[in-house]
């Protein structure tokens, strides 16, 4: 059989083949889980208990280690490494190019007597330097100033990772340059842990609590995506370029029966969820739940929450493992945001809560919220952070890809507002009253109405799926991350805005206190503050568009899209959340607004020339094909005899061919001349905005005739894999 097209072959391939997924064989996950990390059991095993001490109080408080130590610690990681049959070591560290990095070395170093001894010293342990002139520096290195430093990150345990049949041995990092900046998503997020623990015990110690020698903030990160058959995939340069479909008509079926959420998984699928899951416990990843989500072909995996560091780490790996096993299931993982126009895009929640050194998770309403000053001045510092600080929030979740998803009807908007449910939502408008509130608290039970079945216990909160940030009972959600980026940079501007907000309200309560009652105290002070940070409360829907006019009038920023965030980066207001307790410098910040705004230039740049050359190059030759056909249809059937009707469809299927055909042209040409016009434009700002106000708007123009043509064109000539194949497997 011929085809005229590989989609074609493909299709028929796959119409008459079931897929067979691979079979890997693999522990009970409790012997799995960990079986890859040089973890706390491992060390206190390998390591003088001295020295197995000293390392615990750096990760549990932040001590430096001693290169005495360092040293003691490297030799017990290569040597449990070498055993398991590693043969190379890398510093694994995060660039601001929001994907992870790694340099890998051999431990293997020839000695003078001709032999080779393997070698990991304490030195190589705690400092690696790649030549780091093409990390992205926002001006902090020029490219002939090439030094950069990795760092071993000790509260992140080192791992080992198979990649083929090698194994290597990864050494959580940070990032430095030579002159001591971050250049990394690490630095930072350490930094914002140790301000958010020091104003938040600050609160503690206000209300007589001297034990806790720590808070840290808890993170949950749920993470979607898309899987698609990999055959199909192979077929989209877009896909594989941008991880998203710059063009393609909607399918006949989308998402509006839903059908697909929290659906049956099918075998294929739940085979490869399994072995994700497996090489996640091996890391000691706690992978916990999986289902199908809103869209065709879109899953959600989320791990149990973790301190966040660590939390940032594994979310780096979930999406390395995601996209790597599926690729060996014939699969392919697809993270972008918004991979297909018109469903629904990918995001991931972050669950985010503060626990001090005791286990307390200090956003627990407890029973009586009211009565617990300590909760209340926590929530009103959130509230504080989300509507004072939401600018620096919204810039944490800034990326050309969640542009398209963010504001549009499905993700949270891109106001920030918290959603705190009507029963908390009371308690703070009775404070602001005055009042005591003890009516509007209604837990309890529920009874399902069956009567073998126990009455079930209700939680103090609905759910609202359409906040950008919501209250869920003990922890908040930020929603608005998007699926592919790093969860570091939304938690750094989480924890960096939480601290401010925290010293803020702290130093009113000092201030007010004057040795008599905290709890006094706090109940006069934080009414004001509620009464302040009330505005930024939102139960209602987010998606609607009277909220957009509502938050309008109540004076709380829309940011539509990453450029317009980004442009407030270096704000007086903006600067103050990230410099006051140390979390950014002002050079680090001026030059991640760089590095950002050349990041979004760039995927938009990707995308500019993927529609130019596949417009020309895969389109608008089957268009014209297609045409030729059409027009050699119009002449031969111009001399026959007629059925008596007026309708000629063989003339208006080629004038509909020759309008799309004409306007893709012109547009692709108009794209060229625009694409060409910003390339030589200065000024990073200047460019994005170009960038987003005219490559994007006549993207969507070129899209619309493609998308035409594909609804017309002779199915058997289409080249690139419609919607309905890659969504429907
Ligand atoms: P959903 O919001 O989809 O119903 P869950 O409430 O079960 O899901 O939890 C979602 C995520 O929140 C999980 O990763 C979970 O571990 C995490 N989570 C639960 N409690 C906390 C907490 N106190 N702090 C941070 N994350 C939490
Ligand atoms: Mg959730």
């Amino acid at each position: 059989m011929s085809f005229d097209s590989p989609r074609r072959a493909i299709r028929a391939h796959m119409a008459t083949t079931s897929p067979i997924a691979p079979f890997f064989a693999s522990p009970p996950p409790a012997e799995l889980f960990g079986r890859d990390i040089f973890n706390l059991k491992l060390m206190r095993e390998r390591l003088p208990k001295s020295v197995f001490e000293r390392l615990l109080s750096t990760i549990h408080n932040d001590a430096p280690i001693s290169p005495a130590d360092a040293d003691v610690i490297a030799s017990a990681m290569k040597d449990w490494a070498i055993e398991r049959g590693a043969t190379h070591y890398t510093h694994w560290f995060q660039p601001l190019t929001g994907v992870t990095a790694e340099k890998h070395d051999a431990f293997l170093t020839p000695t003078s007597h001709g032999d080779i001894i393997n070698e990991f010293s304490g030195k190589m342990l705690i400092k690696g330097e790649p030549d780091a002139s093409s990390f992205p520096s926002g001006g902090i290195r020029s490219t002939f100033e090439a030094r950069g430093y990795t760092a071993w990150d000790p509260t992140s345990p080192a791992f080992l990772l198979k990649t083929g049949e090698r194994l290597t041995l990864y050494v959580p990092s940070i990032f430095l340059s030579h002159t001591g900046e971050a250049l990394d998503a690490k630095t930072p997020l350490l930094r914002s842990q140790e301000a958010v623990s020091r104003q938040a015990i600050r609160v503690l110690r206000f209300f007589g609590n001297d034990r806790v020698t720590r808070v840290r903030a808890n993170v949950g990160p749920e993470q979607e995506y898309f899987l698609v058959d990999r055959r199909l995939y192979n077929l989209r340069p877009d896909l594989i370029m941008a991880g998203r479909t710059v063009f393609g008509a909607p399918a006949p079926k989308g998402q509006e029966l839903e059908d697909h959420y929290f659906g049956a998984i099918s075998p294929r699928v739940l085979a490869f969820m399994t072995e994700a899951e497996n090489r996640l416990w091996a890391l000691g990843i706690p992978a916990r739940t999986r289902h199908n989500e809103v869209a065709p072909a879109q899953f959600e995996l989320a791990p149990l929450y973790e301190q966040i560091n660590l939390a940032v780490d594994h979310n780096m790996l979930i999406l390395k493992i995601l996209r790597e096993t599926a690729a060996e299931f014939g699969l392919a993982c697809l993270l972008h945001e918004k991979p297909f126009a018109g469903v629904n895009g990918s995001g991931k929640h972050n669950n985010w809560s503060l626990a001090d050194s005791e286990g307390n998770n200090l956003l627990d309403p407890g029973p009586a919220p009211w009565m617990n000053s300590q909760f209340m001045v926590f929530l009103a510092a959130v509230l504080r952070a989300v509507h004072k600080y939401s600018i620096p929030l919204r810039i944490g979740v800034t990326g050309a890809g969640n542009d398209f998803r963010l504001g549009a009807n499905e993700a949270p908007p891109a106001i920030l507002s918290v959603f705190l449910g009507d029963q908390l939502t009371d308690v703070i408008k009775s404070f602001i009253e005055g009042k005591d509130d003890t009516e509007s608290w209604r837990g309890g039970a529920m009874a399902p109405g069956v009567s073998a079945m126990a009455p079930l216990a209700r939680d103090i909160t609905d759910r609202n799926r359409t906040s950008p940030f919501a209250f869920t009972g003990n922890k908040f959600e930020f929603r608005a991350v998007g699926s592919s980026q790093s969860i570091a940079a939304a938690n750094i501007a989480l924890n960096a805005a939480a601290a401010c907000a925290l010293d803020d309200i702290c130093t009113e309560l000092e201030k007010a206190a004057g040795g008599s009652d905290p709890r006094k105290a706090a109940r006069q002070v934080l009414s004001k503050f509620f009464e302040e940070h009330l505005p930024v409360v939102f139960n209602g829907n987010n998606y609607a568009p009277e909220w957009e006019v509502e938050a309008e009038k109540r004076g709380l920023w829309n940011l539509k899209d990453s450029v317009a965030a980004l442009s407030h980066y270096t704000d007086p207001e903006v600067k103050d959340v990230f410099t006051r307790h140390g979390i950014l410098t002002e050079r680090e910040l001026v030059a991640r607004q760089d590095i950002l705004l050349e990041n979004y230039i760039r995927e938009v740049h990707v995308e500019t020339k993927l529609v130019q050359t596949l417009g020309r190059s895969a389109i608008l030759p089957v268009a014209l094909s297609a045409l030729k056909k059409a027009a050699d249809l119009v002449k031969a059937v111009s001399d026959l005899p007629r059925p008596s009707t007026p309708v000629k469809p063989e003339v208006l299927y080629y004038q509909n061919l020759y309008a799309l055909s004409a306007d893709l042209t012109v547009l692709l040409d108009e794209l060229d001349q625009k694409h060409a016009q910003l390339d030589s434009m200065s000024g990073v700002l200047a460019r994005a905005q170009g960038a987003r106000d005219t490559l994007l708007p006549l993207m969507g123009r070129i899209r619309a005739a493609v998308d035409g043509l594909e609804l017309c064109v002779d199915d058997n000539l289409w080249p690139l894999p419609k919607y309905g194949e890659l969504l429907w497997q």
